[in-house]
């Protein structure tokens, strides 16, 4: 498994609960990653209107998705975060006085079907799921592991025959990063749950590292790659001279915050009917032709609407964030702009994690079914890496029990004749960043 956030991590309990050894290998510590970053929250549409959910998703797509991927997920996802979230690791997700779930909603949602914790909605899942996962046997988990290029039978096998075998892939190369040393890890099933891609552009949610790295090792071996094109821009980033950037999530403005520019104007109302709450690819394009047009550096989040009570309670950590850089958000508006979010393309399966090149899985950011099209509905990430772990690892499981697997020994890896130059390898990732950015 090359990848430890929430789709990786559940996955690997799946399998590992049915008698499968799963490796998880992660770039860094088991909590840095994406999923540990997702503010907003996850859906559990507990409506009987099931419908409305996915007619909210195609919509957000501008009716691009696939609709047998939205099927699933509209049908599937509930169960699936009832069994592991709530029922099993009881994440703490914010209820109400009467001790049900607070559901919050977001741009392109038409109903409220929203559960999160505050607005560190990733943290408590991924804080919940970690430990799970550590105190799991038969996982064995190797943060500081990356994964370099994946192990094809017709690329790295010993024996020159397996040239003419059916793309297949049996593992990958991995760098352990504490050593040095580069080794084979062999495996049935190997698995690519290694994020999004947006640090390949100059600004950015993600965290360091996602940089598609899962995406360029199917590249290589010949997977295949679909709807690269579609990348989701976040609306909302903070955007203070001499800050980092971060997101400040959407549920503000399922909450009553809205946009306006320098001027105090709430442009997003000539935009769409549904102003400030128009699905993302929508408020992104306002805010790009606004401050094209006003020649302004950033637009305002103002949350004028909401009570300072009320923000400090229901978004700590946005408003902690803020303040140490000299906004205070129960008093001022927020200076934000749009930044890369989100890959909506990847490496393309079915409904089962299956890839072009056989025992390659693909899930999570890294995989694409087609449940976003153009452009994701918000909140549906997380829940896609929870169906999309249930369903691969189920599929994997059966295949596994048939049988079948050649695992030939594979060919050392061949290091460079010299040593990378660092600098470069920056100004070339600058390059890369700028050119996508434009
Ligand atoms: C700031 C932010 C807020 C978000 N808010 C929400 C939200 O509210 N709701 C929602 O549904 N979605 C949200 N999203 C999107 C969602 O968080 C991600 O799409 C989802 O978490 C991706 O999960 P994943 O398991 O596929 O990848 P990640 O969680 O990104 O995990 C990737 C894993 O792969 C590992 N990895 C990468 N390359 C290699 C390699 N070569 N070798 C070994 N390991 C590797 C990494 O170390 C990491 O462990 C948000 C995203 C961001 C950035």
């Amino acid at each position: 498994m090359i990848g430890a956030g929430l789709a990786g991590s559940a996955y690997a309990l799946h399998a590992a609960r049915h008698g499968l050894n799963v490796e998880l290998l992660s770039l860094a510590a088991p909590l840095v990653a994406n999923s540990d970053w997702a503010q907003g929250g996850i859906i559990y549409d507990t409506s009987t209107d099931s419908a409305a959910l996915a007619k909210d998703i195609l919509e957000a797509s501008d009716q691009t998705a696939n609709p047998a991927a939205v099927d699933q997920l509209v049908r599937e996802g509930h169960g699936a975060v009832k069994e592991l979230l709530l029922d099993e690791l009881q994440v703490g997700f914010d209820r109400t006085d009467t001790g049900a779930l607070d559901f919050t909603r977001e741009g392109g949602h038409s109903a409220r079907r929203i559960i999160h914790a505050k607005d560190a909605t990733g943290h408590a899942i991924l804080g919940a799921v970690a430990p799970k996962v550590d105190a799991t046997p038969r996982i064995t988990r190797r943060s500081g592991w990356v994964a370099i290029d994946l192990l094809t039978l017709s690329h790295n096998s010993d024996d020159p025959a397996d040239k003419y075998q059916p793309l297949t892939c049996f593992g990958a190369y991995v760098l352990d990063t504490v050593t040095g040393v580069i080794s084979a890890i062999i495996a049935k099933k190997t698995i690519l749950a290694t994020g999004g891609l947006g640090g390949i552009f100059l600004h950015t949610t993600n965290q360091p590292g996602s940089i598609g790295h899962g995406v360029a090792m199917a590249y290589r071996v010949g997977a295949r790659l679909v709807d690269l094109e579609y990348v989701q821009f976040h609306p909302t980033v903070f955007a203070k001279k001499n800050a980092p950037r971060f997101l400040i999530t959407e549920a503000l403005r399922g909450e009553g915050a809205v946009l306006v520019n320098a001027r105090g104007e709430r442009f997003m109302d000539a935009a769409d009917p549904r102003g400030s709450l128009a699905p993302r690819d929508v408020v992104t394009r306002a805010i790009k032709h606004e401050l094209a047009s006003s020649g302004e550096p950033c637009v305002f989040l103002d949350l004028s609407a909401l009570t300072p009570d009320f923000i400090r309670e229901r978004f700590p950590s946005i408003h902690e964030r803020c303040l140490a850089h000299g906004v205070d958000i129960t008093r001022e508006p927020i200076p934000v702009v749009p930044a890369a979010h989100y890959a909506c393309g990847g490496v393309h399966t079915d409904l089962k994690g299956r890839t072009s090149v056989r025992h390659l899985n693909a899930i999570g950011e890294t995989a694409c079914t087609g449940l976003h099209g153009a452009n994701r509905l918000a909140s549906t990430s997380l829940l896609e890496c929870l169906t999309g772990a249930k369903f691969t690892a189920q599929a994997d499981i059966a295949d596994i029990a048939r049988g079948g697997f050649r695992q030939p020994t594979p060919r050392p890896w061949e290091s460079p004749v010299r040593e990378a130059d660092l600098n470069l390898v920056r100004q070339d990732m600058l390059q890369v960043q700028t050119t996508m950015w434009n």
